[in-house]
């Protein structure tokens, strides 16, 4: 532990931070937030309730098209499928016009926001006619700009729902000639403060350092007095790349392994933002104020130009990745001292379970060592095909109607179905469960030793989890640190040493980091019921299979430490 804090002194490397500075764009700019502000208004207040399936919506891309067309340049629209609450559209649509690069046409700049709305939102005008509005601009302003990269202006269809299915079907099709993508979703309501940047992928992918201190360097640049440009580093960056779940379209880029970031304006209060007026039919013009789209506007301007002239940056080879772990503002771990980091923060617990295991085999020939393993091995595999049983039902769950069909996850913020766990839904999970556990209980019969030592099932259950944290470890060491680093070093202190509410209490401490994080979550993100979160991110795939399977694991480890505790037997030594 000592080891891996004094790696966070040396290990570190330094952002070079002026070479970015120096990069950034320093000539005259055209942008005009007046423009870019009205531009948001017709969209806003013509377009109402252009709900992803909707005719509003449908009307909104013609205008979209005209309005490219009115600036110069030939609009393109890309048909795409989605299921949504179990209807299958085909209709769904991005628009997006290509001003073509003078020196590498086929390398592909894409600025990118949303016009489709969330249910439930009736201008949607933050959210994100703003971005449009900007965009809109951009492409003004840019259009007899010659640029050595083609620059792509992409108003992407169901950002809502589907998990982005828009800017999804964009990059599965354009995927090879993109280098970076810049989403603006969205300007804040009210007096806005500043910009956060994000830069998180679906499931995999994180934005390179190029881009994001390119970008940061950008806003900077613009922002005013009183404006602040943010992002999360540290333990916020672990939070997100152990979790993987991005708020906008910049994730299906990342997913797809391009550079993307996103900006969302931000306010003294975003939290009431993101409650009363996100996602609500108050998310209205009236809110937005001009001078707000100032700073991503310019930024953005800036932005571009910045990456057009330097195609040095990106391709340095460790700004170009996507594994790395910005620990402050100025500095970062490499990928192997992110890893080497990881793994160190577990070593003393690997330690304790081998010095354990050890102790507890040499006395192995005095107790019925062998049978205590067999027989908790065989309960503990039980109750985990028990859980993925569980889990697979749930995968099923869409396709027979079960559970309402979505594509991977039932967008958006606030939705109602996010409200309402489905007790049937529930019933069925546990009558699964239930199910599959009697039927193995019945297939292998073995009974229970009558006397055996309980530091043995402790111990056994201490190298269970040691060899699930190693494949965790693995799979997204960041993912490993927040969901068990806790119960590495509280669940390995059960013992028969210690009294069984204090064995209870290291128990449930284990687990609390990860509940606590995830029910901050779902409340600040608004994501509905916790657990049923959990559920609909499970059968939608939302949640990669590993990381499901692994969590489940450790929830048997859980069930069977606890049986253990209560079950409050003798045991002799
Ligand atoms: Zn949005």
């Amino acid at each position: 532990m000592l080891g891996a804090l004094a790696l966070l002194g040396f290990a570190s490397r330094t952002i070079p931070n002026p070479a970015f500075t120096k990069a950034v764009y320093s000539g005259p700019l055209e942008f005009k937030a007046s423009n870019a502000f009205d531009k948001t208004r017709i969209l806003s207040k013509s377009f109402p309730d252009r709900f992803t399936w909707s005719t509003p919506r449908k009307n909104a891309a013609l205008w979209l098209k005209e309005e490219l067309r009115k600036l110069g340049y030939v609009p393109h629209s890309q048909l795409f499928e989605e299921t949504i609450a179990g209807k299958k559209y085909t209709d769904l649509e991005n628009i997006f016009a290509e001003k073509p690069g003078t020196e590498f046409p086929e390398k592909k700049i894409v600025i990118a926001a949303h016009y489709d709305v969330a249910e439930g939102t009736h201008e949607g005008a933050m959210d994100d006619a703003s971005g449009v509005g900007i965009i809109l601009e951009l492409a003004r302003i840019l259009s007899q700009v010659p640029l050595r990269h083609s620059l792509v202006f992409l108003f992407t269809d169901s950002e809502e729902y589907g998990n982005f299915w828009g800017a999804r079907a964009f990059v599965n099709q354009h995927k090879a000639e993109i280098i970076a993508a810049l989403t603006l979703d969205f300007i804040a309501p009210g007096h806005q403060t500043g910009i956060l940047q994000l830069g998180d992928g679906i499931r995999k992918g994180f934005a390179p350092l190029w881009l994001r201190e390119l970008a940061l360097a950008s806003l900077n640049k613009i922002a005013g007095t009183g404006e602040k440009v943010t992002e999360l580093t540290g333990l916020g960056e672990l939070v997100q790349r152990a979790l993987l779940l991005p708020a906008a379209d910049h994730g299906a880029f990342l997913e797809a392994g391009i550079p993307a970031i996103n900006w969302v304006g931000q306010t003294d209060d975003f939290n009431t933002v993101m409650t009363e007026i996100h996602h609500t039919t108050k998310d209205v013009m009236e809110r937005l104020e001009v001078d707000s789209f100032a700073l991503p506007g310019r930024a953005a301007e800036t932005l571009i130009y910045s990456i057009d002239a330097n195609p040095d940056l990106r391709s340095q080879s460790e700004l170009s990745m996507m594994s790395y772990w910005k620990i402050s503002e100025s500095r970062y771990f490499s990928p192997t001292i992110a890893s080497i980091f990881a793994a160190l923060l577990f070593i003393p617990f690997f330690v304790r379970v081998y010095q354990r295991a050890r102790i507890e085999f040499q006395k192995a020939a005095n107790t019925n060592f062998k049978s205590v393993l067999y027989f908790e091995a065989l309960r503990y595999t039980q109750v985990s095909l028990a859980l993925l049983a569980g889990y697979a039902a749930l995968l099923l769950f869409p396709g027979i109607g079960i559970l309402t069909r979505y594509e991977q996850f039932p967008g958006t913020q606030k939705t109602p179905l996010l409200y309402s766990p489905d007790l049937l839904v529930i019933v069925l999970l546990l009558a699964a469960g239930l199910a599959v556990y009697g039927l193995l209980r019945r297939l292998v019969k073995h009974p229970e030793p009558s006397t055996f030592s309980l530091e043995t099932v402790y111990v056994f259950y201490s190298a269970v989890q040691a060899i699930i944290t190693l494949i965790a470890l693995l799979a997204n060491s960041y993912m490993a640190i927040l969901v068990l680093l806790f119960p590495a070093y509280s669940w390995s202190f059960v013992s028969v040493h210690k009294s069984r509410s204090v064995n209870l209490i290291l128990l449930a401490l284990g687990w609390a980091s990860f509940l606590t994080v995830l029910i901050y979550m779902t409340t600040i993100f608004h994501l509905g019921v916790w657990y049923w979160f959990l559920i609909l991110s499970a059968s939608y795939g939302l949640v990669s299979p590993i990381a499901a399977i692994l969590f489940l694991l450790t929830v048997a480890l859980l069930i069977r430490i606890a049986t253990r505790l209560l079950a409050n037997r003798s045991f002799a030594r």
